[in-house]
């Protein structure tokens, strides 16, 4: 009976120990787990990656998260100071989400799967109406131009995923009215729509930022600036990351 009592002490400690947390931990568990990441792309005159020769290694980060559901739909609101006509708008924020999907701006054949879808919707939605917070969260990609209160700021978007089953739930992006917005193949002095909307759309495919001065290159590298173009055609680490997520 000495010995039968310590064991049966050990026995009880361990279940305090063992399942009573896993127990507490299951009752718990309640709404889905959800996170949100947002992306801020900020102006850099002075890019210190400009003009420095290759090291170019094809840099990709991932978000830890992907689409799992085919093709990835998106609303747009075209409004905007800069004067763009709502099928400007449209069909090179198209140009943009394709490049990533079938490589329609570079050639360079895509992903397997349809990832966005070809087909935009209209929408009346506004700053606001974004998931800044989760209550905002709709099940809609939106897209529209706003003024994000720091200066500097180009544009941000903001993912919402399933921390555990690693899916986006859905992405909002806003292109800040701080600049003048076009084509830069034509106008002067524009932050260039296709540019800067191919790189947050890899945010919204499940790509994180590069701030390495070799990955200047890469549609995914950090800053941007007037006039930049760089980033429509997806570089070496853009098309590895994509493919790694998609393929
Ligand atoms: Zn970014």
């Amino acid at each position: 009976m000495k010995r039968v009592l310590p064991a049966m002490l050990f026995v009880v400690l361990l279940f305090g120990i063992i399942v009573v947390p896993v127990l507490a931990k299951s009752d718990s568990l309640g709404p889905p787990d959800i996170a949100q990441k947002i992306f801020i792309h900020r102006a850099k005159p002075d890019n210190p990656g400009k003009g420095k020769p290759g090291g170019e290694e094809g840099f990709y980060k991932l978000l830890g998260a992907k689409w799992k559901s085919f093709p990835v739909h998106m609303e747009v609101n075209p409004a905007n100071p800069s004067g763009l006509g709502e099928t400007f708008v449209l069909t090179t924020i198209g140009t943009a989400a394709e490049e990533w999907d079938d490589g329609a701006y570079s050639g360079w054949g895509g992903v397997p799967v349809d990832l966005f879808d070809n087909t935009i919707t209209i929408t009346i939605k506004g700053y606001d109406d974004l998931a800044w917070t989760s209550d905002k969260l709709d099940g809609k990609n939106t897209i529209v131009w706003g003024n994000y209160p720091t200066s500097g700021v180009i544009a941000v978007t903001i993912v919402w995923y399933n921390t555990k089953t690693k899916t986006i739930l859905e992405f909002d992006m806003v292109l800040d009215t701080d600049y003048a917005w076009g084509d830069s193949t034509t106008m002067a002095s524009v932050m260039d729509l296709q540019n800067i909307v191919t790189h947050e759309l890899g945010h919204g495919a499940g790509l994180d930022d590069l701030y390495q001065d070799p990955a200047y290159q890469e549609t995914m590298y950090g800053y941007s600036d007037l006039g930049e173009i760089v980033k429509r055609n997806l570089y070496t680490g853009d098309k590895a990351g994509i493919t790694k997520l998609y393929d």
